[in-house]
């Protein structure tokens, strides 16, 4: 029973991110930053506490983020690269 549940933690913490493919930087993996594909704003979801968090509405003011309770409501965030993010916001 212990082995399982010591195999259960690593599995999940080992999880790979999700990968994206970034026309500039080719493959990388996905770290939770975001483009609105109206304005080009960008956004980040790691840290409640620094620049640029997403919030459910962009500062253009379509739907950024899906809507949990509608998933048939639209939303304009896209994913990119961390690199992207960073080039962005420089
Ligand atoms: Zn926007
Ligand atoms: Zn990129």
């Amino acid at each position: 029973m212990r082995a399982l549940r010591v195999y259960a933690t690593e599995s999940s913490t080992c999880d790979p991110p999700p990968r994206l493919r970034c026309a500039s930087h080719g493959e990388t993996p996905w770290l939770g930053h975001l483009v609105c594909s109206v304005c080009n704003r960008t956004w980040q979801t790691l840290a409640p506490a620094a620049p640029r968090y997403a919030l459910a509405d962009c500062a253009c003011g379509e739907r950024l983020l899906p809507d949990l309770a509608d998933h048939a409501r639209n939303f304009t965030a896209r994913p990119i690269c961390g690199s992207c993010f960073y080039v962005a916001g420089a």
